[in-house]
């Protein structure tokens, strides 16, 4: 990730970027990069691939899907795990998740935005609008979706500056709700179809859906193995894992994950880990932290803690669930996949219990000493339903931190501190 390499500059014009900022941003992030991560001891052997793929953030990747976009391919972005992957690549297209997760343009977004938007938001905008995301610029459709309110107002917006679609997301999970996602479902097809000149066939659809459920099997996987202590993996190279999914090339992604939790497995068996056995197990629960938002994860792991499991859609909540590969025919894989995609527990959802089950089953599973609830600023889903997370887990004997913050690291000392303390507590 360096801003001095400039072989892909010829590649980063075409897709309109500023070079300039660009290039700054690519130099603070390999520093970023640097201190947080290749700063640790005793990783894995398996993480150099991400190192790799983190390194060619914005070359080797792009140029893979400049490549694939010559040969006629359409590159579909999409920024929520509700927007079905496998119809994209059923479509033959390639999908790709759109970060957000750094303070990055934020004079260009505020002014089309109020500044009290949360931060993926602004982030999202402002990467677009500051000519700062070649991912974005290759994109021939974003796909949004009406999930809070920020966002499903945000791409009304958006719309002006790349061209977007919008898939209605129900608010609830009636049957009434499922029908209503469904027929989205069925539209996103169509739009696809109309986009890549290609017909979704069952056995196209059927070979995504092993693909994706591929990917989430390996991250399942590697989610169980934390439960060892000592942990195997540090939450940090975990979140970026989850990271990287949604950008790289899924069946190469699963094939190093898989070798990967070989090399964990070792690991357990053996009783190594990254951290001192006996150290404070945290589980995060929250909204979705995107590239480059490593900031809690690093200042957690700093106080001697480490992180277990996320329980978030760059996590648990994308992975969780697998699509029925029972169904032969079309209409049979479009209802497994509504089944699959109206399980996601997400906050927007009310009401939400199955999310307070499920943050206690996955702390109980990882045997997670506390959880620190993370929310966004202005981000009123998450942060409204964190007293709901509270008092289930009080009710639990399960110790939990509020936390809200944003991605700069004006209060990364602040945090540290309350980190720090509530890490003591923990029995
Ligand atoms: S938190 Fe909700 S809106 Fe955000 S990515 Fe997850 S499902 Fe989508
Ligand atoms: S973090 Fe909250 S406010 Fe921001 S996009 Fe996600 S659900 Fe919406």
């Amino acid at each position: 990730m360096s801003g001095q390499d400039n072989k892909y500059e010829q590649m980063w014009r075409k897709l309109d970027l500023d070079l300039g900022a660009h290039d700054q941003l690519l130099g603070v992030l390999g520093q970023f990069y640097n201190d947080i991560y290749l700063s640790q001891q005793g990783r894995l052997k398996g993480m150099e691939y991400l190192d790799f793929v983190l390194g060619e953030v914005h070359g080797l990747r792009i140029q893979e899907l400049t490549e694939a976009k010559a040969r006629g391919r359409k590159v579909v972005g999409t920024f929520c795990v509700f927007v079905p992957e496998e119809l994209v690549l059923a479509a033959e297209a390639v999908c790709v998740g759109l970060c957000a997760g750094a303070e990055a343009g934020y004079d260009q977004a505020e002014q089309h935005l109020p500044r009290n938007t949360c931060a993926l938001i602004k982030s999202f905008f402002g990467f677009r609008l500051a000519k700062l995301c070649p991912y974005t610029s290759a994109c021939d459709l974003i796909v949004g979706e009406t999930t809070c309110d920020g966002k499903k107002k945000g791409y009304e917006i958006f719309g002006e500056f790349a061209p977007t679609y919008v898939m209605e997301v129900p608010q609830g999970k009636s049957a009434a709700a499922k029908a209503l996602f469904k027929a989205e479902v069925l539209r996103f097809k169509n739009k696809l179809e109309a986009l890549t000149g290609k017909t979704i066939t069952a056995d196209k659809l059927a070979a995504a859906i092993k693909l994706v459920n591929r990917r989430r099997r390996a991250l399942q996987r590697l989610g169980a193995l934390r439960a060892a202590d000592p942990s195997p993996i540090s939450g940090r190279d975990a979140l970026l894992i989850n990271q990287v999914a949604f950008y790289d090339d899924p069946e190469r992604f699963s094939g190093a994950v898989e070798k990967l939790c070989e090399e964990m497995e070792d690991r357990v068996k053996a009783y190594q880990g990254i951290a001192p056995g006996g150290a404070k197990r945290i589980l995060l629960s929250g909204c979705p932290m995107a590239v480059p938002n490593w900031k809690l994860p690093w200042l957690v792991e700093g106080s001697g803690a480490v992180i277990v499991g996320e329980e978030s859609c760059i996590g648990a909540r994308a992975t969780r669930d697998l699509v029925n590969e029972e169904p032969g025919d079309l209409e049979g894989m479009i209802e497994a996949l509504v089944e699959r995609y109206m399980k996601i527990d997400c906050a927007c959802f009310t009401p939400n219990d199955q999310r307070l089950d499920h943050i206690v089953e996955m702390a109980r599973e990882l045997r997670a000493d506390g959880v620190l609830h993370y929310a966004l600023q202005f981000c009123q889903p998450y942060t409204i339903e964190a007293q709901r997370v509270k008092t289930r887990l009080d009710a639990e004997g399960i110790p939990m931190l509020r936390l809200e913050t944003d991605y700069s690291l004006a209060d990364a000392e602040q945090l540290k501190t309350r980190v720090e303390a509530f890490v003591e507590t923990l029995g």
